[in-house]
């Protein structure tokens, strides 16, 4: 069935559902002052909403995913509940639990132990990369992911389960670390994003 509706889909709707979803995603940005709430970033590119509050994630998926999400809260009048964040804050506020690092980094707690091996060997590698954003040298580490210089990366982490593994052979094989580069989080939307609009015109 999930076949048939697609082969139904003519480009023209395709290209007309893109348009609707970025004058729709805009529109919201827009509404909610189209820049970070935490360090100013104003490229449209890398903007997410935030539940303040945080969980998210559960209702966007509520809500059938972002489409829906940003449907909701035109409808709802772009409640309060909600901020923009960049993807560096954005990830920076899940990884330091709760507060974007820029507002103050918190420190661990007595049971996490294994997430105290795990940001070692985090910097570890990070350290071996470079310890910045190879596009715009961003240093602060829980802004930093590691990217798969020629894409690829999803199919990779799909294929090794434990991220832990995939640190330990980019930490120990020299010609497998060769593959990656260190990122930030809004150079890599920005990369991913990229991809997409070149796979599409293909
Ligand atoms: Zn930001
Ligand atoms: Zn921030
Ligand atoms: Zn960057």
């Amino acid at each position: 069935m999930k076949t048939i509706c697609i082969m139904l889909k003519s480009p023209h709707k395709k290209i007309y559902d893109r348009q609707y979803r970025v004058k729709l995603r805009s529109t919201v940005l827009i509404a909610y002052g189209n820049k970070c709430t935490c360090c100013g970033e104003d490229c449209q590119g890398v903007l997410q909403m935030d539940h303040v509050d945080g969980g998210g994630r559960t209702h966007v998926s509520s809500l059938g995913g972002s489409k829906g999400f940003y449907k909701w809260l035109c409808k709802e009048n772009f409640p309060p509940a909600y901020k923009i964040l960049c993807a560096n804050c954005n990830l920076g506020k899940f990884r330091n639990r709760g507060q974007c690092p820029h507002q103050g980094v918190n420190p661990f707690n007595g049971n996490e132990g294994h997430r105290r091996y795990r940001v070692k060997l985090r910097d570890a590698v990070f350290n071996l990369l470079g310890a910045a954003c190879s596009m715009c040298s961003e240093s602060n580490v829980l802004f930093l992911t590691i990217d798969h210089i020629n894409g690829r990366g999803n199919v990779e982490r799909k294929s090794i389960k434990d991220n832990d593994q995939i640190y330990i052979k980019i930490r120990d094989d020299e010609s497998y670390r060769e593959g990656f580069q260190l990122m930030c989080m809004n150079c890599n939307v920005l990369k991913y994003r990229q991809e997409l609009s070149s796979e599409k015109t293909l």
